[in-house]
Parts: C-alpha cells; sequence; structure tokens
C-alpha cells in the first residue's frame, strides 16, 4: 500500500507520453547552436554557467535579443519540459531571469519567448529562450484569429 501523503505535498504528476515532435526533426548536433556551444563558430555571449549560456541574436528584432540555450540537447520547449532533469531545469530558467536582470531589462519590463516548432516558426532545432527589451514589444502576437 502507498504511504499516505502529507497534505501539503502535492501527488506526484502522471507518467508523461513521449514528448510531441511539434513537427521538429529529431536532435542534430549539427545545428547552429550546437556548434555555438561547442565553440565551432563564434557568437557574442553575454553570460554561461553549468545549465545555459547565453549570447546575442544575429539579427536583433530590439534594441537588446539576446539568446538562452540550455547545454543539453533539447529540440524544442516540449522535450525540454518533458524530459530535462529538474536540476537542469531549475538551473536553466534561473538563468534566464538572471540574463535579463543582468543586461538591465528589469526596470523597463522585456519579453521571454520560445518558438516551440513548426506553427511557432522554430527555425533553429535546439531549444531556446528570446529575451527581447529596450522598447515597447506591442502585440503579444501578430492579429490574425
Ligand atoms: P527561432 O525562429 O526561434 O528558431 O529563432 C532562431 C534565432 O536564432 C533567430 O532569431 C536567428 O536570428 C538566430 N540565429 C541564427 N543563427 C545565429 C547565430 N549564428 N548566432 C546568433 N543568433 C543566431
Amino acid at each position: 500500500m502507498a504511504a499516505p501523503q502529507p497534505p501539503d505535498s502535492p501527488a506526484p504528476p502522471p507518467a508523461l507520453p513521449p514528448a510531441p515532435p511539434t513537427g521538429l526533426p529529431p536532435y542534430d548536433d549539427g545545428n547552429v547552436f550546437a556548434r555555438i556551444l561547442r565553440g565551432e563558430i563564434p557568437a557574442r555571449r553575454v553570460f554561461e554557467d553549468d545549465w545555459a549560456v547565453a549570447f546575442h541574436d544575429i539579427a536583433p528584432q530590439a534594441p537588446v535579443h539576446v539568446l538562452v540555450i540550455p547545454r543539453g540537447r533539447y529540440c524544442s520547449l516540449a522535450d525540454f519540459s518533458a524530459d530535462a532533469p529538474a536540476e537542469a531545469l531549475a538551473g536553466f530558467w534561473r538563468a534566464v531571469g538572471r540574463v535579463a536582470r543582468e543586461l538591465g531589462l528589469e526596470p523597463g519590463g522585456y519579453r521571454a519567448l520560445c518558438n516551440t516548432g513548426v506553427d511557432a516558426g522554430q527555425e533553429v532545432g535546439h531549444f531556446h529562450v528570446h529575451l527581447f527589451g529596450g522598447r515597447r514589444l506591442g502585440r503579444m502576437v501578430p492579429p490574425g484569429g
């Protein structure tokens, strides 16, 4: 018989099915962000620790446009959220917030965005969070319904 749970302990979540494909191909070690992680191509790095690396986007869409990526081999938020160990999840998301703070984005506010799969137009198959800031960013998504 299962041990009774203390009242402040949430029930464990049910096991998840495999991460949905989101229309992306399987992880490819030749993707541009994997190559940046290995130091094979240059990037203007602004932060790195055991869990994440952050660098300026090569085609910025705001005065500040930085990408934060985990060191692990994850295609998108779908497999990162489903498969990454808790330590990696915590380390990565702490790094996202820390990078925004260190870039001076907190007083004015900023947007963190992750394109996931084909409908979102994800181009690079290594999970990444965009950080945008430095101006009023407008609507969340283009109108269209
Ligand atoms: P996404 O559409 O969410 O996959 O965004 C991919 C982002 O990666 C785009 O904003 C690109 O400008 C950016 N990008 C592509 N290649 C590089 C690179 N070598 N260094 C920095 N950013 C890059």
